[in-house]
C-alpha cells in the first residue's frame, strides 16, 4: 500500500494493457484536435492538371526566346483560361492565351509570362488582341504541374496523429469529406474538501474556491477530452462514494482532487477501495506525492480508470501533467502519449528540492542573452505547492531530478513546455 514509486515505474503501471478507445467517424470539419484512428490517403492527385502560378499569359516558351524591354516579343491573344473554367483553346506558335492563377495551362502553351512582364494591364481589364512580353520564359515556368503536390494513392498523415488545422486542410484537399477517429475520452472530475466553494460564490469563513476541478477540466479539454463534472463532495466516504459511482457509470476516467494524503478526513484512498483495486500510493516526485491510482469496472466491463490527485493547486496540476494526460492521450489513440515539446534550458538562478524526488518546478522561459538561440529558466514565483500565482505566470516545468539537493544558477535542465500557457 505505501510503496514509493518511480515515476516512470508509476506510469508504466498506468498505462498498462490501456487500449485506445474505439473509433467512429466524423466530418472533417469537427476533427480538429482528434486523433486519427486510419491513415489518410490521397483520393485524388493534386493539383488534378498543370495550373498557373501567376496570373499572366501561357506562351510556348520558344516565341519568348531572347525577350528584354528593348526588344519585346508581340504574340496574338487568343483565348483565356481561368479557374474553375477549362481553356477551350490551345497555344500555337506566336500565339498566347490569357491565364489567371490556378487556372488550367491550356494545351500547347509550356510557360506563363507574369502579367508584370508584358505590357498588359493587371487586374481587371477587357482581353487584349495582343500581347508584347518584355521577358523571356523558362519551360516549365509559373506551372504548378499535375501531381507536384500529391499523388493518388500517397499516405499522407498516419494513425495516432492529433488533426492539426494543416491537417484540415491536406485531408479535405485529398478528397476526403469524413474521417475515422478515436472516441474522445469521458473524464469525470470531482473535488473533495469540506472548505470548497463553487466559483465565484461569496467565501464564509474558512472556505475557499474549488479552482481544481476547473483547472482539471481545463487541462483535460485541452487534450481532447470530454467532461463532467460531479461537483463538490463534502469529505464524507458516503458522499465521495456516491458521486464516485456517478463517475464510475459515465467516465473512462475519474479524476478526484484532495484527500489523498493521511489526513484524518481523507476518504478518496478508501472510497476507490470499496470501486476496485488500489494501484499505487505515492510517487518520488514533487510537487505531488500522495496519489492515488485505481481501477474500477464500468457498466460494459471495461475498466474506468480512477485518479486520486493531490489537492494542492500546483499539485494537481503538475500530477495531472505527468499521470492523467498521458492516460487520456494513451486512451484517445494518441501514438506518443509521452511527448512532450521540451528544450534545455540554463536555471536562472539557484533552485532547491528535496533530494529522494523529481522536482517539476515552475519556470517562464526566457531567451538566454548569453547564448545565442539557448534559455533561460528564470523561477515563476514561489515553489510551494499552493502557490497558483506562479503556476499562472509559468510557462514551464523545469525538471530537476533525483539525487540532488537543487542545482545552482547556470545548471542545464530539461523544461516542458506548458501548452496553452
Ligand atoms: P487535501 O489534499 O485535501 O489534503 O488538500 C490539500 C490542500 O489543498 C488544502 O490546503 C486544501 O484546502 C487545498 N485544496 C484541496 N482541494 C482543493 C480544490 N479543489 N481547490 C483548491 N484548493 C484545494
Ligand atoms: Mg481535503
Amino acid at each position: 500500500m505505501s510503496e514509493l514509486l518511480s515515476l516512470e515505474e508509476a506510469l508504466a503501471r498506468m498505462l498498462d494493457r490501456l487500449q485506445p478507445l474505439p473509433t467512429t467517424t466524423i466530418a472533417v470539419d469537427e476533427s480538429l484536435g482528434r486523433v486519427l484512428a486510419e491513415p489518410i490517403v490521397a483520393h485524388v492527385t493534386m493539383p488534378p492538371w498543370d495550373n498557373s502560378a501567376m496570373d499572366g499569359f501561357a506562351v510556348q516558351a520558344a516565341d519568348v526566346v531572347g525577350a528584354t524591354k528593348r526588344w519585346p516579343k508581340t504574340l496574338r491573344v487568343v483565348g483565356e483560361s481561368r479557374a474553375g473554367h477549362a481553356p477551350e483553346v490551345e497555344v500555337k506558335a506566336g500565339e498566347a492565351v490569357r491565364i489567371l492563377t490556378g487556372a488550367m495551362v491550356p494545351v500547347g502553351a509550356d510557360a506563363v509570362v507574369p502579367v508584370e512582364e508584358t505590357d498588359a494591364l493587371a487586374g481587371v481589364a477587357d482581353l487584349p488582341d495582343a500581347v508584347t512580353v518584355h521577358t523571356p520564359a523558362d519551360r516549365g515556368a509559373n506551372i504548378r504541374a499535375a501531381g507536384s503536390d500529391l499523388h493518388q494513392g500517397d499516405r499522407l498523415l498516419e494513425p495516432g496523429i492529433r488533426v492539426s488545422p494543416a491537417a484540415v486542410a491536406v485531408i479535405v484537399a485529398a478528397g476526403h469529406g469524413a474521417v475515422r477517429v478515436h472516441r474522445r475520452p469521458r473524464v469525470a472530475i470531482l473535488a473533495t474538501g469540506d472548505e470548497l466553494v463553487e466559483a465565484g460564490a461569496p467565501l464564509g469563513p474558512s472556505q475557499i474556491h474549488d479552482s481544481n476541478a476547473p483547472a482539471i477540466a481545463a487541462q483535460a479539454r485541452l487534450v481532447g477530452a470530454e467532461v463532467r463534472r460531479l461537483g463538490i463532495v463534502r469529505d464524507t466516504l458516503s458522499e465521495v462514494e456516491r458521486r464516485l459511482a456517478e463517475g464510475v457509470a459515465w467516465a473512462d476516467v475519474v479524476v478526484a482532487s484532495g484527500g489523498v494524503s493521511v489526513g484524518a478526513h481523507d476518504v478518496v484512498k478508501s472510497a476507490f477501495e470499496r470501486f476496485g483495486e488500489l494501484d499505487l500510493w505515492r510517487v518520488a516526485i514533487q510537487p505531488g506525492k500522495p496519489l492515488a491510482f485505481g481501477r474500477a469496472v464500468g457498466p460494459d466491463g471495461g475498466h474506468v480508470l480512477l485518479f486520486g490527485l493531490p489537492g494542492n493547486p500546483v499539485s494537481t496540476f503538475v500530477t495531472f501533467e505527468l499521470f492523467v494526460r498521458p492516460v487520456l492521450r494513451c486512451l484517445s489513440g494518441d501514438r506518443d502519449p509521452l511527448a512532450r515539446d521540451a528544450v534545455r534550458a540554463r536555471l536562472a538562478s539557484p533552485m532547491t528540492k528535496a533530494r529522494d524526488r523529481r522536482a517539476f518546478l515552475r519556470v517562464v522561459l526566457e531567451p538566454d542573452p548569453g547564448t545565442p538561440g539557448g534559455w533561460l529558466a528564470v523561477s515563476a514565483g514561489g515553489q510551494g505547492s499552493h502557490v497558483l500565482s506562479a503556476l499562472a505566470a509559468a510557462n514551464g516545468l523545469a525538471i530537476i531530478p533525483e539525487g540532488v539537493d537543487g542545482l545552482p544558477a547556470g545548471a542545464a535542465v530539461d523544461v516542458w513546455r506548458l501548452e496553452g500557457a
